[in-house]
């Protein structure tokens, strides 16, 4: 990569971006193309060699944490499968007791999928259940059934894998206070170690768009929403879920290590078309379009679209909007070893305002949010703008 910056960490960490999917979400507005037809096979090739391309500039000293997002990184078949797989193990050296996940569509985890990802480290696996409604699965353009999740799910569980995070989606269109509680219980009642509940956000140029702003589609208030996440926690807390980022619960030491790179505001390396990452001070992005991508790769370069040199001032507005969706909130001492300044010199008055408000909570240590701020994040993320 020409101009990147120093690498912070000693360890690395990695998002290797899969943008295929056998279906498309009606809400989604992720980078994603629908599989058939798609250079899958060149696809893999050229991503290990934008990873081949890169590490040889870098100085591999152990991966801390890889994740494989997408898209829907389980539409690969067993094959294509097993030389990503293959390859990336080959081109990344994991660091001991380092974190590796992929994303798993409900009903698409076969289980010599399983056994490969086993076979190649993978150690956590994150489920895109969203609800456990069929009617509320159908509504938002979900092909799998709950059926298929209770499967997947039996199947884990027959093999002993362990590290299995789901994904929940709240405030969906026509979704009453008690489908969520029924949702909430029976995901519950899997007694897994870690639950992500996120509410729908609404994307502009996606077909849920189109269809609430012609009145097809109805979606709850804010409050509703706010009520909904409100009987999200007291759930979570029932069955001794930490809560340690806004959308995020845990049992302990099952919090996601990768996701908290990104919340911890450190480096980490984004393969793949449309992806991200930030390395030293550069945050950058691949090329989206799969042909854009790969054209780059298909001449031995790297598939980079945009960089930009974060200022101090921005790296201190990223900390503050990160490391408050942290429950335990930014560390003042961390904050003084990254940018050399104490907390209270820039933000000691805005920080003061916002506990009268009793939005944030400050000590000694740290800054983070309270009770009353974790429903106002956006606004109280606002105030720590430079
Ligand atoms: S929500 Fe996931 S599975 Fe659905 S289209 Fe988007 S990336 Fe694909």
């Amino acid at each position: 990569m020409e101009k990147q910056g120093k690498i912070n960490n000693t360890k690395q960490s990695v998002y290797i971006h899969i943008p295929f999917c056998e279906h498309i979400c009606e809400y989604c507005d992720f980078n994603k193309v629908f599989l058939e037809g798609q250079p899958v096979d060149e696809y893999i090739d050229l991503l290990l060699r934008e990873i081949d391309l890169t590490v040889k500039k870098i100085p591999n000293t152990g991966i801390k944490t890889i994740y494989i997002g997408g898209g829907t990184p389980t539409s690969l078949n067993v094959k294509q499968m097993e030389h990503l797989l293959k390859g990336v193990n080959s081109l990344l050296s994991l660091a001991e007791r380092s974190e590796f996940t992929i994303e798993v569509n409900p009903g698409d985890l076969t289980q010599e999928k399983l056994l490969l990802m086993q076979e190649f480290g993978v150690n956590r696996l994150s489920l895109g259940v969203q609800t456990l409604k069929d009617d509320l699965l159908r509504k938002i353009g979900r092909h799998h059934t709950v059926q298929d999740i209770f499967q997947t799910l039996d199947m884990l569980k027959r093999e002993d894998f362990k590290n299995v995070s789901i994904d929940l989606i709240y405030a969906l269109p026509d979704q009453t206070r008690q489908d969520w509680e029924k949702t909430l219980d029976l995901a519950l009642s899997f007694d897994l170690p870690h639950y992500s509940l996120y509410s729908l956000i609404l994307e502009n140029h996606t077909m849920f768009m189109n269809r609430v702003r012609c009145g097809q589609l109805i979606l709850p208030s804010e409050d509703r929403q706010a009520d909904l996440f409100e009987v999200a926690l007291e759930r979570m807390e029932q069955y001794d879920l930490e809560h340690y980022e806004i959308s995020n619960f845990a049992k302990d030491g099952f919090q996601s290590q990768h996701n908290l790179v990104y919340w911890n505001n450190e480096n980490y390396f984004g393969f793949g078309a449309g992806a991200s990452g930030y390395v030293g001070d550069v945050r950058y992005k691949n090329h989206g379009p799969i042909q854009h991508y790969l054209n780059s790769l298909r001449n031995f370069e790297l598939p980079v679209v945009t960089r930009k040199s974060l200022s101090i001032k921005n790296q201190i507005e990223e900390e503050m909007f990160l490391g408050l969706r942290k429950l335990q909130g930014v560390s003042k001492r961390i904050f003084f070893e990254k940018f050399g300044v104490n907390f209270s010199e820039i933000y000691g008055e805005i920080a003061a305002n916002l506990v009268e408000k009793e939005l944030l909570f400050e000590d000694d240590k740290k800054v983070s949010l309270s009770e009353k701020g974790l429903l106002l994040g956006n606004f109280v993320f606002e105030k720590f703008l430079l």
